[in-house]
């Protein structure tokens, strides 16, 4: 009953009804597809303040996509007779401005200028990328204010061009992490970052990164996947090994028949096991020893048992968090004793949106999540794996069409996906690509983000 009430407010009569109340279609989103052979092909305008000090990284990594690129005045000035501009345009794809000059709030009218000025040329699905530098490492107080400053400016027009299927995002970028940029700009300037807006993603100094197949990523590398036989972690399996990967796919015994449909498709390596299990971790260490090692290790598996506190039982509570958080730790935790991850490989967590806004009905859940973002925080700082280059992060989905979303009743669906810029919700595959991306060798600056693929979901924080 409820898909076919859904499908009578997708049709065009539906969508007429709607729009004569104001309720508008939502841009359909460009993705990625793996026919196309670049990250970035049109109209680019590169701006920059004064003193602009990643000017010359940014341009080098958008030369290497095939981009128009204009220059501002500004932008020319400073990048020298060596590189050539393209003419202005009427339109854009994608505006970059690098703002990391900025050290006192007077500067940033210059922020103001370039948006002002070119906001509307931007086309539908087109992109922002600010630059700056992490605000904790200024000199000044007053550079301080101003590089943050940047931070309420992306967040403010990832919500001015969202109905138009636009996204922004911020990338503060350590001081000689410069050449540890190319894998986030590439990622935010293609479509495969469709469903991210209104992020700030912190880049910081990490070793060698320039020996990617950035069409196949991922080659060589083995990467382990709990929870993969369907949603999101179908997704995430399939777009790593698109991207080169061989995937040991994980999941519970009663869903083992469609772990192994999914792991046929893209040649993967089944494990059945339930994480929780007393035995699972070292299962699943055995399994990791016979292929000597993995480099990357997600942990989507995840559920929902929801009641208000009063009505939760205490069951219902630890299922939630020992699945979610604590089997994934024991997991990480043993792997990482028995030196299985490999040097340059990849930790990610699978947290949630309501995980940092809070859910009602949800605080075994929301826990849960926020203590996801809690580890990977605490160990991307930690010393022995920066050394070996390996990489702790998280993604915080928002609403997400799957079979854990197909369960909200009908009207509480229809307008939890639309609660947010873009006005949608997101396809498993936009978490998958987020995951792909911290799994790219060349984004080993990208520690410890927790980075939310929610379309910039108006809650949280
Ligand atoms: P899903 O229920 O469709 O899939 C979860 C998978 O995890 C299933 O295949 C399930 O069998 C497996 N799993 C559950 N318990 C397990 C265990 N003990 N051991 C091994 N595997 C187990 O969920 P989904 O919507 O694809 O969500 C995937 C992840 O994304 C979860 O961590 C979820 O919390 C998170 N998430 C989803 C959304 C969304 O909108 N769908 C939003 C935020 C976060």
């Amino acid at each position: 009953m409820t898909d076919r009430i859904e499908a009578a407010i997708n049709s065009n009569a539906g969508k007429k009804v709607l729009g004569a109340l104001g309720v508008n279609a939502p841009t359909e989103l460009r993705r990625y597809s793996p026919e196309q052979n670049t990250f970035f092909a049109g109209k680019l305008l590169l701006g920059a303040s004064d003193n602009a000090q990643l000017l010359d990284s940014a341009a080098t990594v958008i030369a290497q996509g095939e981009a128009q690129c204009s220059l501002t005045d500004s932008a020319k000035a400073q990048l020298g007779d060596g590189v050539s501009s393209a003419a202005d345009s009427e339109r854009y794809d994608a505006l970059v401005f690098d703002g990391s000059g900025f050290s006192e709030a007077r500067q940033l009218v210059q922020a103001y200028h370039f948006f002002h000025n070119n906001i509307r040329k931007l086309a539908p699905c087109g992109r922002i990328i600010i630059l700056g530098r992490p605000h904790l490492h200024a000199a000044t107080a007053e550079q301080a204010a101003s590089q943050r400053a940047l931070e309420g400016l992306s967040r403010s027009l990832a919500k001015e061009c969202g109905a138009r299927g636009s996204t922004a995002q911020l990338l503060t970028v350590a001081e000689g992490a410069e050449a540890n940029m190319a894998a986030a700009l590439r990622f935010f300037l293609s479509p495969k970052s469709a469903y991210i807006t209104g992020q700030v993603v912190n880049i910081s100094v990490a070793g060698n990164t320039d020996t990617v197949d950035w069409h196949k990523p991922l080659a060589g590398k083995i990467a382990l996947v709990t929870g993969v036989s369907r949603g999101i972690g179908e997704a995430i399996a399939e777009t790593l090994a698109r991207d080169g990967a061989t995937v040991v796919g994980l999941d519970v015994a009663p869903m083992e028949v469609d772990l192994a449909r999914v792991m046929a498709r893209i040649n993967g390596k089944p494990l059945v096991a339930d994480i929780t299990s007393e035995d699972a971790t070292q299962k699943i260490c055995d399994a990791v020893t016979a292929l000597g090692g993995i480099d990357m290790i997600v942990h989507n598996a995840g559920v929902t048992r929801d009641k208000t506190i009063a009505n939760m039982s205490e069951q219902q509570w630890q299922l939630t968090l020992n699945i979610n958080l604590a089997a994934a730790q024991q997991v990480t935790s043993a792997l990482l004793q028995q030196d299985l991850i490999r040097n340059g490989g990849s930790i990610v967590g699978v947290s949630s949106m309501n995980g940092i806004g809070g859910q009602r009905g949800q605080t075994n859940y929301a826990a849960s999540k926020a203590g996801v973002i809690g580890y990977v925080d605490f160990m991307s700082r930690d010393e022995t794996l920066k050394a070996k280059g390996i990489t702790v992060n998280a993604v915080a989905p928002g609403f997400i069409e799957t079979a854990m979303t197909a369960a909200i009743p009908l009207m509480t669906r229809m307008f939890g996906r639309r609660l947010n810029s873009l006005s949608q919700g997101g396809l498993p595959l936009d978490v998958a690509e987020a995951i792909a991306f911290f799994g790219n060798p060349a984004a080993r600056g990208v520690n410890g983000n927790t980075l939310r693929v929610c379309g910039q979901s108006w809650f949280g924080a």
